[in-house]
């Protein structure tokens, strides 16, 4: 890449970047063109992920704006840095920054998490003092990392002379890994023990398995422990129930407090929706946030999606976000959600609509009445539930997997043309939604 390209590419960035991603993220890094791919280099791995999770699709934008996108990206961590120790492991700039779009001005409290968010709120205010460790589990999606980040946000503007690392613990066992590969043991262990205030771990549940990491993990948390510096750690589960995690572990990650995140209830769902929507300054009508928020039950993140794609389809279309167009939209969506969705559910439904008994749709009766709607339900059990011809074959009553084939063929074929076939389905579709 020609240094003038590289420039155009920076304006591009900084165009499309908020000011602090750009200069935290696009500035520290240096671009090299190879003969295949454009190398980026960053001074250390933090900087790598977050301009990865952050940056890189904005440059791929900018790369096929200006019509350079025909190589590869490849992101590197330089390579003096990577195996200095000095730079890789104790360099101030891999303490962690906190974006802050993930405060806790920005979480929605209601029921189902707020006493998580009291506990992280409180140890934010006096770290190492009160719950230690802190503890926060749920299910996917429901805001722990965005608590875990609200901390560190609170600390790092409050007490900057706090020194905190915000990691997942994979990251962590990268970086174990790494240490012992290139021999910095001692430099590892100075990072995350006498060179650490706060320890903020990302899904802990990830060690599971990993006695080496876990091994170094209890003595990184006794030391931190016993100096009183905070630790925070979130899992999908709670501790106890986390397979293939030393007990010694479990036990300790109770010391503390343990909380727990639950998905929540309904009015906090259209908060969270209306909330986003004003930050994006989305505007979303009310009877629409009710609609998503009460069909998107499960998982704050696909809340999010949801609303995303609202706006997106909106703005192809050139219209506002109304209820229509949410009623469309959700209509590809919900299925995969609605996790009460099951095989035996679909053949329920079919043997209800046509008033037959679910035995015969298994059976091998050879009936007139009876092989469409059992090949309905193998091309409903294919398309909702994603299950394969023969998985489909076996519930079905032992059929071949080419018939199953056949089945779901004929479907998609018949309902082109027969109109009543084709509101029969959308009929049935619409009782599990
Ligand atoms: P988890 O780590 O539990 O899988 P995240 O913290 O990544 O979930 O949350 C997923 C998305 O949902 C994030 O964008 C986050 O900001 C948002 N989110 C989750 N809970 C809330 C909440 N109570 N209020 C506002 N946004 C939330
Ligand atoms: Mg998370």
């Amino acid at each position: 890449m020609s240094s003038n390209s590289w420039t155009q590419i920076r304006e591009r960035l900084k165009a499309s970047l908020p000011a602090h991603i750009f200069s935290s993220l696009v500035e520290p890094s240096s671009f090299f063109e190879k003969e295949d791919s454009y190398e980026i280099s960053f001074p250390n791995r933090f900087t790598k992920e977050s301009f990865e999770e952050k940056c890189l699709s904005p440059l791929k934008n900018a790369l096929k704006t200006l019509s350079l996108d025909a190589k590869r990206i490849e992101l590197l961590v330089a390579a003096s840095n990577q195996e200095s120790a000095q730079q890789t492991f104790i360099d101030p700039s891999s303490f962690s920054r906190f974006d802050p779009k993930y405060r806790f001005d920005t979480f929605v409290i209601g029921t189902s998490n707020q006493f998580a968010h009291a506990a992280c709120q409180a140890v934010s205010k006096q770290p190492g003092q009160c719950y230690n460790p802190l503890f926060i589990f749920g299910g996917a999606g429901l805001g722990k990392t965005h608590l875990l980040r609200a901390i560190g946000y609170e600390l790092s503007k409050n007490q900057s002379n706090l020194r905190i690392l915000f990691l997942t613990s994979e990251a962590f066992t990268n970086e174990l890994i790494q240490a012992i590969r290139i021999d910095r043991m001692r430099e590892f262990r100075e990072k995350y023990r006498s060179g650490c205030d706060v320890l903020l771990l990302d899904d802990i549940h990830f060690l599971a398995g990993k006695e080496r990491t876990q091994e170094e993990f209890f003595y990184t948390f006794n030391y931190l422990h016993e100096s009183r510096k905070q630790i925070v750690i979130t899992s999908d589960r709670y501790p106890k129930d986390i397979q293939g995690l030393e007990n010694r572990l479990q036990t300790r990650f109770e010391w503390g407090l343990v909380a727990d995140v639950q998905p929540p209830e309904v009015e906090t769902r259209v908060a969270i929706l209306k909330n986003k929507a004003e930050e994006q300054k989305i505007s979303l009508p009310d009877d629409v946030a009710h609609y998503v928020a009460s069909h998107v039950t499960s998982n704050i993140r696909e809340l999010e999606g949801s609303l995303h794609r609202l706006q997106a389809h909106a703005s192809l279309n050139n219209s506002s976000i109304n209820l229509d167009l949410a009623q469309q939209i959700l209509r590809d969506l919900v299925p995969r959600l609605k996790h009460e969705l099951t095989a035996d559910g679909v053949l329920k439904l079919v043997a209800l609509t046509f008033g037959l008994k679910i035995a015969d749709l298994k059976s091998n009766k050879r009936a007139r009445n009876l092989s469409e709607p059992r090949q309905i339900c193998m091309y409903l059990l294919r398309k909702h539930l994603m299950m394969s011809l023969p998985e489909i074959g076996a519930f079905m009553g032992d059929r071949h997997h080419t018939t199953i084939l056949h089945g779901v063929n004929e479907i998609i074929s018949r309902s082109k043309t027969d109109p009543e076939l084709e509101i029969n389905i959308s009929k049935i579709e619409s009782l599990f939604r």
